[in-house]
C-alpha cells in the first residue's frame, strides 16, 4: 500500500489558532484579535493506493479558497491561503497518473474549508462523511460557523460514515473502510465534534491521517487544545486516545497542516514514546519537577532511555 501526501497550497492562520489561549469562549474568539500569524503551513490531502481502489482523505483546498466571504469574522481577519489551480488535488492526481475515476472514495476528516474545498473535482467517487459533521456545516448555522455549503458541488450527495465498528485500540469508535480491514475511520472529536482519522495499517507501521485532530505532533504530544475546539475535554480526550496508540503501536502522524508530515511520511518516521512521555510529563507535571527528571534521564545515554522507560511507566501509573 501507498499513502501519498498532496499540498493544496498553503495556508496562514493565527497562532493562538494553533495553540489555544485561554478557555472556553474566550479561548475560541482569541484567534480575531492576534496579531501574531503562523508561518505558511500545508494544506495536506492524503491519497491512500489500496488494491480496493484509491481512497482520498481530504480534499484541500481549491483556488476559489482566494475569494472568501468578507463577512465573516474569521474569513475576514484569521486566514490567507496561497494555491494556484495546478495546486488542486484532482491535478495533482492527475499528474500522479491517477484519474479521477480511480478515486473510488472520498473521507472527509470533517468539512472545514480547506478540507472539502477540493471536492468538485471527484463527482463520480463516494464521499464519506460523519452525519453530526455534515449537519453542522449545512445551511445559514454552518455558513455562521465558518463553513462554506453553499460551495459544496452542485450534486454534492455524501454517503453517512457510521462508526459502528466498535473500539479500535483506543478509539471507542471505528468503521473498516476496506475488506481486509487495513483503512479503518476512528472518531477523534475536539476541533470538531464528530471530526474523524484515518488509519491505514501498513506492514509493522500504522498511518494515522489526522486532518485537524491537532495541527502538529508536538501539540498532539503536549495535549494542547487549539483555538476552535469547543469541547476542551473531548478534545483533551482524543488527543489523549492518540498518545495511548502511539504508545501501543509503531505510529507515522500525519496533520494536515504539520509542516513535517511529507518527511516524516517518507522516512516513516514514527511517534518515539520516549518523545511522547517527555512532552507530555513537560506540559502535565512541571510543578512536580518529573519532567526535568525525565528530560535528564532521556538526554544523558543509551543507558538512561531504559531508565526512563521504567520512570514512564511510573508517570502513567
Ligand atoms: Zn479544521
Amino acid at each position: 500500500m501507498r499513502v501519498h501526501v498532496i499540498e493544496t497550497g498553503r495556508v496562514q492562520i493565527k497562532a493562538s489558532q494553533i495553540v489555544g489561549r485561554g478557555h472556553g469562549l474566550a479561548r475560541r474568539i482569541a484567534p480575531l484579535f492576534d496579531a501574531e500569524w503562523s508561518d505558511w503551513l500545508p494544506v495536506n490531502a492524503y491519497a491512500i493506493e489500496h488494491r480496493d481502489g484509491v481512497i482520498l482523505v481530504d480534499t484541500g483546498v481549491s483556488a476559489a479558497v482566494k475569494r472568501l466571504p468578507r463577512w465573516h469574522p474569521y474569513f475576514r481577519s484569521c486566514v490567507r491561503f496561497a494555491i494556484e489551480l495546478e495546486q488542486e488535488a484532482g491535478a495533482q492526481l492527475r499528474a500522479l497518473g491517477v484519474a479521477a475515476t480511480d478515486i473510488k472514495r472520498v473521507v472527509l476528516t470533517h468539512l472545514h474549508i480547506d478540507h472539502d474545498a477540493g471536492l468538485g473535482a471527484f463527482p463520480s467517487s463516494e464521499i464519506l462523511i460523519s452525519p453530526g459533521e455534515l449537519e453542522r456545516a449545512k445551511g445559514a448555522a454552518g455558513r455562521l460557523r465558518g463553513y462554506l455549503p453553499q460551495r459544496w458541488p452542485k450534486a454534492f450527495d455524501p454517503k453517512p460514515l457510521i462508526l459502528d465498528d466498535g473500539a479500535y485500540g483506543p478509539f471507542p469508535q471505528s468503521k473498516r473502510l476496506t475488506a481486509d480491514g487495513a483503512i479503518v475511520a476512528v472518531a477523534t472529536p475536539g476541533h470538531t465534534p464528530d471530526h474523524l482519522s484515518v488509519v491505514v495499517e501498513d506492514g509493522d507501521a500504522a498511518i494515522f491521517i489526522a486532518g485537524d485532530a491537532s495541527y502538529n505532533e508536538e501539540t498532539m504530544l503536549k495535549g494542547t487544545i487549539d483555538g476552535v475546539s469547543d469541547n476542551e475535554n473531548q478534545a483533551a480526550a482524543t488527543l489523549a486516545a492518540i498518545r495511548a496508540f502511539a504508545e501501543a503501536r509503531r505510529a507515522v502522524y500525519l496533520p494536515a497542516h504539520d509542516p513535517e508530515a511529507t518527511q516524516r511520511l517518507a522516512e516513516r518516521r514514527v511517534v518515539s514514546s520516549r518523545q511522547s512521555i517527555t512532552a507530555w510529563a513537560a506540559a502535565s507535571s512541571r510543578e512536580t519537577g518529573a519532567a526535568d527528571f525525565v528530560e535528564r534521564m532521556s538526554a544523558s545515554s543509551g543507558k538512561a532511555q531504559s531508565a526512563t522507560k521504567v520512570m514512564n511507566r511510573k508517570l502513567l501509573e
